[in-house]
């Protein structure tokens, strides 16, 4: 028989927070309970079974205003390739002038999110 196990969450996606308990058996969700809405549920599931998140950083700027510029990916990116995104933004170096949304990384590791620029530099 296969291990249950059981996951407690708050959604994140819109404010009520709704509080969600995901039951799996193995690696099968059986059960998905406390989600006002289907967004809830799609958030939990992908929560439990391939966590995402948008990765906030800096990368160098050379000649700019600061030595640094803020950045983010623009969609959220699998939370295990997160390590290996912030080495590879350690090692980058942009040339002034960055603008607000200005493609820093095109499809970061191949996770289909770009780098952008979250303020000019
Ligand atoms: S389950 Fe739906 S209503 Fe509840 S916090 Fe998530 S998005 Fe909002």
């Amino acid at each position: 028989m296969s291990e249950v196990r059981k996951f407690k969450l708050t959604c994140i996606i819109c404010p009520l927070g709704c509080n969600i308990e995901v039951i799996m058996e193995g690696d099968r969700i059986v059960r998905v309970t406390g989600c006002t809405c289907p967004r809830g549920e799609e958030y939990a599931v992908q929560e439990v079974m391939a966590p995402k998140r948008v990765v906030m950083s800096v990368v160098k700027v050379k000649g700019g205003m600061f030595p640094t510029v803020s950045v983010k990916t623009d969609k959220p990116v699998p939370k295990e390739l997160i390590p290996e995104i912030m080495k590879e933004l350690a090692s980058v170096e942009v040339e002034a002038p960055v603008h607000i949304g200005q493609v820093i990384i095109e499809n970061i590791l191949g996770t289909g999110a770009n780098i952008v620029a979250t303020r000019p530099a």
